[in-house]
């Protein structure tokens, strides 16, 4: 039995063109003008339907202790919303164990996920030395990409900017990415102390203490860095324009900087850090939240090529006894929000249906690229022969309107809450199996498989 998708309109990061295709199995075995199904075919009928490559989210924190979403929750979240391939970030080892050791774990933690997956290690100061000898055998696991922080001292993640150095030197001999979070951790430590002495312990004054050219000071330094060690590197969720100027300024210079953001850095502003009731601790995020001017900035930027993929930063800290910690001080509200499950719609809608970016550019910044600079390229990312069967069919006459009483993921509560998106997913095929028909999940826990990730060939 094949499974035949018909009169589709399918959509590529370069073409958009009417045809029907045929699985079978896991993978994309023929796509043509025409397929005519035999009689123990499965067929899906997607006339008047957009038919994309599935979603690949490169930045999701599943499993993190505190958080809302285990790896079955989390997966399943994503599947609904279109996206059939994560990439989780590893948190740095507990106890003493070994980079490698700690992964293993992970790895055990994340094997009952719905959807395929790879890992990728967060880098602290304490393994920044033992990172350097554990890079090859982190390769040869398929984790080709790690992640390394300029902020966050107090919790031991901000390396020194020879520490970066150091380790972006070995990551590009093993063929590993690395996607670093842009703050300048020391200077926001010293304005959060200021703002919290004056008195000033409100949401709100969590986004006063992280000015833009705090970002744009560590983006910069970091692309420097990395321009010294001529390697490629990935500048995680730009929040702001002044940081979006520094990637822009490196590409140009020739260093290879692929910038990411983030759904809420395109349709969130600060102002929903003041929202009544202590609802703007739900916002709460680092880099934080900017002022609306942002926004087109960072769209046009998408366009231009600056930003090359969309990541969630699914961060699912709980409103009760997770945000609530923070009443008193700003400073002790955990950072980060729920998200996976609405990165395909939400740039579906303010993207595409609202005409900032066109379907092939949703297609590259949602699945292709991604792919590509995260080693999952082609058997993820595209619509082709011999690649995975890994689609998402899209509606665009029917809209809904996004809410927590109807969300897949576990948190108390939605960062898009009442908005109303155009486009409506009626299927997700995951190598070959349609684990979502009309926004019902399907699937089961451990289907999803371990990705080993190709090295970075650039
Ligand atoms: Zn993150």
């Amino acid at each position: 039995m094949s499974i035949i998708i018909q009169n589709g309109t399918i959509v590529t990061a370069s073409d958009v063109y009417q045809a029907d295709i045929r699985i079978d199995g896991e993978v994309i075995t023929s796509i043509a003008s025409k397929i005519v199904p035999a009689a123990e075919d499965k067929v899906i009928d997607a006339n008047g339907q957009y038919v994309f490559p599935g979603g690949i989210d490169p930045h999701v924190h599943f499993g993190v202790p505190g958080y809302a979403d285990d790896f079955v929750n989390g997966t399943r979240a994503a599947a609904t919303g279109g996206i059939t391939t994560v990439v989780n970030y590893v948190e740095p080892p507990t106890g003493g164990k070994s980079l490698l050791e700690n992964f293993q774990l992970w790895k055990q933690m994340a094997k009952d996920s719905v959807i395929d997956y790879g890992l990728q290690p967060v880098i602290n100061a304490e393994y920044s030395e033992s990172v350097l000898k554990e890079l090859p055998t982190l390769v040869e696991e398929g984790a080709t990409s790690i992640k390394l922080f300029m902020s966050a001292r107090g919790i031991g993640l901000l390396l020194s900017d020879v520490q970066i150095y150091k380790i972006l030197k070995k990551a590009r001999e093993n063929g590993v990415l690395a996607t670093v979070h842009c703050e300048n951790g020391d200077v926001i430590d010293e304005i959060v102390k200021e703002t919290i002495a004056k008195g000033n312990t409100a949401p709100i004054y969590h986004g006063y203490s992280r000015p833009t050219i705090l970002e744009a000071e560590a983006t910069h330094r970091v692309l420097a860095i990395a321009q010294a060690a001529d390697a490629p590197i990935r500048i995680a969720h730009v929040s702001c324009a002044e940081a979006m100027n520094e990637i822009e300024q490196a590409q140009k210079r020739g260093v290879i900087a692929y910038g990411e953001t983030t759904p809420h850095y395109l349709t969130k502003d600060i102002s929903s850090l003041e929202l009544p009731n202590f609802e703007g601790a739900k916002y709460i995020c680092s880099p934080p939240l900017r002022e609306k001017w942002h926004q087109e900035v960072l769209w046009r930027g998408i366009v231009s090529g600056i930003l090359t993929t969309m990541g969630s930063d699914h961060a699912p800290v709980p409103f009760e006894g997770g945000k609530t910690l923070g009443r008193d001080s700003f400073a002790k509200i955990p950072n980060g929000g729920p998200g996976v499950e609405e990165l395909f719609s939400i740039m579906y809608h303010f993207g595409v249906h609202e005409k900032r970016i066109s379907l092939q550019k949703f297609v590259d910044v949602t699945s292709t690229a991604t792919a590509k600079q995260l080693g999952l390229y082609p058997k993820k990312g595209n619509i082709n022969v011999g690649s995975d069967a890994d689609i998402v069919i899209l509606d665009s006459k029917q809209s809904r309107t996004i809410s927590k009483a109807t969300h897949y993921q576990k948190c108390d509560y939605n960062a898009y809450e009442g908005t109303k998106v155009q486009g409506i997913i009626t299927h997700v095929l995951a190598r070959g199996e349609e684990i979502v028909k009309d926004r019902i999940f399907n699937g089961k826990p451990g289907r999803g498989q371990y990705i080993y990730r190709n090295k970075l060939n650039v």
